[in-house]
């Protein structure tokens, strides 16, 4: 497939040709189509495949067009490291503006206030670390009942990190219907269980 098949807002192609991404990656284009469409999705992948754009598209058009109120994202990303989470807002963010939505930033080491006040400014897309928005969540200063899209990436460190508790204490808060998509670049055992515990006849990939 190529991206002109796919239906994307203009938005968002007019960015993708300005930054040089003009044929998707194997990985874009086995999962772009599905995850288009609302379903969930199984990537294996490692970085530098491509995996940010595949669900960082999907996702953002999704969410295109709508607002969110304060507090309340449409959409999720969770990942192991405060240094994943700024790579993915730096790749999302040019995106994001062209559709005028916004990314609010959540991970540990790094002052809770900016980052509450971000949600509070009504961020449609939160990308965090999974203790830090727990944190945030217990606190009240965010609530996932409008999220329909999550996204899980480099799954299999967060099972690694010790992260798994907080992960599936989020999924739940999360709307069961919602679209879920996972990246990881093993799918082992307690990866393999988040995939059968809440992934809906999932469509995977392995690159
Ligand atoms: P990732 O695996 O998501 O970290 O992406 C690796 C790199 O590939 C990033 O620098 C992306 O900007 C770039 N990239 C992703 N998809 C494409 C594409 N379809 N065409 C050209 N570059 C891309």
């Amino acid at each position: 497939a190529s991206f002109a098949e796919l239906d994307l807002p203009r938005e968002l192609v007019e960015t993708m040709a300005a930054r040089a991404v003009e044929k998707p990656f194997p990985i874009q284009a086995a999962t772009l189509p599905n995850a288009l469409a609302g379903r969930d999705v199984l990537g294996r992948a490692q970085t530098g495949s491509g995996k940010t754009l595949a669900f960082g598209l999907a996702l953002l058009a999704r969410t295109a067009g709508q607002k969110a109120d304060p507090k309340r994202p449409l959409a999720l990303v969770l990942v192991p490291t405060r240094e994943l989470a700024q790579q993915v807002t730096e790749a999302l963010t040019p995106y994001a503006e062209a559709l005028g939505l916004r990314i609010a930033t959540v991970v540990g080491g790094l002052s809770i206030g900016r980052q509450v006040g971000a949600l509070r400014t009504g961020a449609e897309v939160v990308v965090a670390t999974p203790g830090r928005l727990g944190d945030l969540i217990g606190r009240r200063d965010v609530h996932l009942e409008r999220v329909t899209t999550t996204v899980l990436d480099e799954a299999d460190q967060m099972c690694d990190m010790g992260f798994m508790p907080q992960v599936t204490e989020i999924l739940d808060q999360v709307h069961h219907a919602g679209q879920r998509m996972l990246f990881s670049a093993t799918l082992d055992r307690n990866v393999d269980q988040l995939v059968r515990t809440y992934l809906k006849d999932p469509v995977g990939h392995s690159v």
